[in-house]
């Protein structure tokens, strides 16, 4: 989280002893941090970071911002002395309270508004889960939504828990050589210090379930992982007992070759049903979010087999309980695997389920007796479930076109594919800064009423926050993020001993317009756009009176050299002499970066080539911060965007050809840079203040707030897909 390190009035004074606490008051105290430091509540509530923020300045920073690293710092007797001090005390007890009080709240909006969801959890599967940079189990979007997704569920109290793998080493990280080529660095993480804890049962033994991959029996373990109310079981399939290669299977994020990839999605989808069986936990629903997981349906089907119902008895039971998100528009993207591939893993499966990998291979088909087409797990995903959703409206649109030959007979609109446009956890993507000054005006609270319109129209008028103040916002979270970068970039310069470090203190501007661009590196994302007519970009980027300044970051997958590329372009102009300092481009772009990136910008640029954003999250994250967001017609901005609540570039259109569709935008983002964006920043009052630019803000924290946040996407599953009482599960 954006440190404040530094800015804290009471350290350096002296540590005061206060008579009034107790030994048994202190030993309660120190207990209730280290269960709070192991419940990822913390993470979306900056007065419990600041408690151990300032426990240890130097481990929150270093550990990248980790309570249990911090507590593990800080010896016992420490601990002691230091919470005697009144005014930390407070501060400490103040947090465990409202954590408590969290915990044990019983009117959450589930409770009040759908009692009947009583009789088991939603399963939620994901590939990963991005909860906080300190927990490096996620690699970009998606698992930022399901990340988003659980702090939501818990906030609403909807009885969750989600499911996933420890990957020991996570998705790697990203440092830049010297000549701007990206290496990948794989550290090891030490469970220990990690706020994740193994499953045990009663009796205190390691839970354990397997998988059969191959003919070789897999063991999988598992940790837990508390998100406020709800909870995440993360399998690891690295046990003494398994062979090597097994081991090593649930490293990586994405790692490895196809044999990995099935290997781990089997243990994703049977591994996880299975684990879930072995805690005599009962879903109501199993949500697939992405096609990843699908294999857990093969494996609930081969419960009711078992349990010698007919085929098409266990399908409908099956289907009965699956809900299917998919989130991918491009046709390459979707996990397909071969028959000899999926021959090779499944033998011992289909043994134990009584079926042959013929009949296996047909849930996976469109055409279901084509032998050469191969396994796709969104299409065995969309057979299995009751209902399936893109991320927005067009992705929708798309998905139905995508999938149209599975539903033979039925008109491309009526294809069941709905859509539920995706959001962000307000509260997680709040810098302190912002929560601080939200909260002053708004009340303790505020975050809860995300999804609530009239709230936030009534918040943004100038009587609830003038001008001045929101303008003083403003240059407050730029400076902390001029500042931030020209840290960043220093330590960057240290590790490539590329001449003068002093030159970094001089870096970007706390009064220029920030604009940025950080995202995977995925082609179709086209970082670079912004400089496709060179000139016309040093142009803007030099001018005297009117200059930006572009700030990017963002990782391209270790096996995508194209997208590799592009990052060497980008850091090559960096270091032009004419642009040296107005371009910066920040490593190892994750969440902790993502945060100061969104609340530090003033224009948050997304150029995706349209239709291949399903929906896009990041610019979601911008908006509480009064940044503003610019993208072209795709994703969740076709949807959201009124013409005054951001900017658009290009056109709702998609050109034939990709190159016609590049230069069309890159016009597009032109023209709406030089006569929009450009002079209203820099339109200002005598006051010195941008008034139009903030009546644009206004607007949009009030039209884009209530709705693109995870509250509001979790509320529109439960009420379309997960409530029970409207699919009854045929038995
Ligand atoms: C939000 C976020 C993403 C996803 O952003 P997009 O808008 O989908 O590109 C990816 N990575 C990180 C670290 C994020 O915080």
């Amino acid at each position: 989280m954006n440190g404040v390190a530094g800015t804290n009035p009471t350290q350096g004074k002296p540590l005061r002893m206060a008579t009034t606490v107790s030994e048994k008051q202190l030993n309660a105290l120190i207990a209730d941090l280290r269960a709070l430091a192991r419940n990822l509540w913390w993470s979306w509530n900056p007065p419990a970071q600041e408690v151990f923020e300032r426990l240890s300045p130097y481990m929150w920073e270093r550990s990248n911002h980790n309570p249990v690293d911090v507590l593990r710092w800080i010896s016992p007797e420490e601990l002691r002395l230091r919470l005697r001090d009144p005014d930390l005390r407070t501060k400490a007890r103040s947090a465990c309270a409202e954590f408590e009080r969290y915990l044990k709240a019983k009117h959450t909006w589930v409770a009040r508004n759908v009692p009947l969801f009583r009789s088991g959890p939603v399963a939620y599967f994901s590939a990963e889960f991005g909860l906080h940079e300190s927990l490096r189990i996620y690699s970009g979007g998606l698992g930022i939504l399901s990340g988003d997704h659980s702090k939501s569920a818990s906030d609403l109290g909807l009885p969750f828990v989600g499911i996933s793998l420890f990957y020991r080493q996570g998705y790697f990280q990203q440092q830049i050589s010297n000549d701007g080529w990206q290496m990948e660095k794989y550290p090891s993480s030490d469970p220990s210090r990690l706020p994740i804890a193994p499953v045990v049962d009663a009796r205190g033994r390691t839970v354990v379930c397997q998988v059969e991959i191959a003919n070789q029996v897999v063991k999988i373990q598992g940790w837990t992982v508390e998100v406020g109310r709800a909870r995440l079981y993360l399998l690891d399939t690295d046990l003494p007992e398994n062979d090597q290669r097994y081991r090593d299977l649930t490293a990586h994020v994405y790692g490895g070759d196809q044999w990995t990839r099935i290997s781990q999605e089997i243990v994703l989808g049977i591994g996880g049903v299975r684990f879930l069986r072995a805690l005599g936990i009962t879903p109501v629903v199993f949500h697939m979010n992405e096609g990843h997981s699908a294999f857990l349906t093969l494996e609930l089907l081969r419960e009711q087999l078992k349990a010698k119902k007919t085929p098409a008895q266990a399908e409908a039971t099956v289907r009965n309980q699956c809900v299917f998100t998919t989130h991918t528009p491009v046709p390459a993207g979707h996990d397909r695997f071969d028959y000899g591939l999926m021959n090779a893993a499944f033998p011992a499966f289909c043994a134990s389920s009584g079926q042959s990998i013929d009949q296996v291979m047909r849930y996976g088909r469109v055409r279901q007796d084509d032998y050469n087409e191969q396994f796709t797990m969104t299409v065995l995903a969309l057979r299995m479930c009751r209902n399936a959703n893109g991320v927005s409206q067009l992705h929708g649109r798309v998905s139905r076109q995508m999938w149209r030959n599975l539903y033979p007979g039925t008109p491309v609109e009526k294809v069941p594919i709905g859509h539920v446009t995706n959001g962000v956890h307000i509260a997680g993507w709040t810098s302190p800064t912002a929560a601080r000054f939200w909260t002053e005006r708004l009340g303790v609270g505020w975050s809860e009423r995300v999804a609530d319109r009239k709230f936030w129209q009534k918040a943004v008028k100038p009587d609830s926050v003038s001008d001045v103040e929101l303008w003083g916002l403003r240059t407050t979270l730029r400076r902390e993020l001029v500042e931030f970068a020209r840290k960043r970039m220093r330590e960057q310069s240290l590790r490539n001993i590329s001449g003068d470090i002093a030159a970094f203190d001089d870096i970007l501007s706390p009064e220029t317009l920030t604009i940025g661009i950080a995202r995977r590196f995925a082609t179709y994302k086209r970082a670079q756009l912004f400089f496709r007519d060179f000139d016309w970009a040093l142009r803007v980027l030099t001018s005297q009176d009117q200059p930006i300044q572009l700030i990017f970051s963002g990782k391209a997958h270790p096996r995508d050299d194209a997208g590799k590329h592009f990052i060497k372009e980008i850091v090559n102009i960096t270091k032009r002499h004419d642009l040296f300092g107005k371009v910066v481009f920040i490593e190892d772009y994750d969440m902790n970066v993502a945060r100061y990136l969104v609340s530090g910008c003033d224009v948050w640029l997304a150029t995706p080539r349209r239709p291949m954003e399903a929906s896009g999250t990041s610019g979601m994250k911008a908006l509480i911060h009064g940044c503003l967001h610019v993208m072209t017609m795709d994703g969740w901005w076709r949807e959201a965007y009124d013409g005054r609540n951001g900017w658009k570039v290009g056109e709702d259109t998609t050109a034939e050809s990709e190159q016609l569709q590049d230069d069309l935008d890159a016009a597009g983002l032109r023209a709406v840079m030089e006569n929009d964006i450009i002079p209203l920043f820099y339109k200002r009052g005598k006051d010195g203040i941008p008034h139009e630019w903030l009546k644009r803000v206004r607007h949009a924290i009030a039209t884009l707030v209530p709705a693109y946040n995870t509250h509001r996407m979790v509320t529109e599953y439960i009420m379309k897909y997960y409530r029970p009482q409207q699919h009854p599960r045929g038995k």
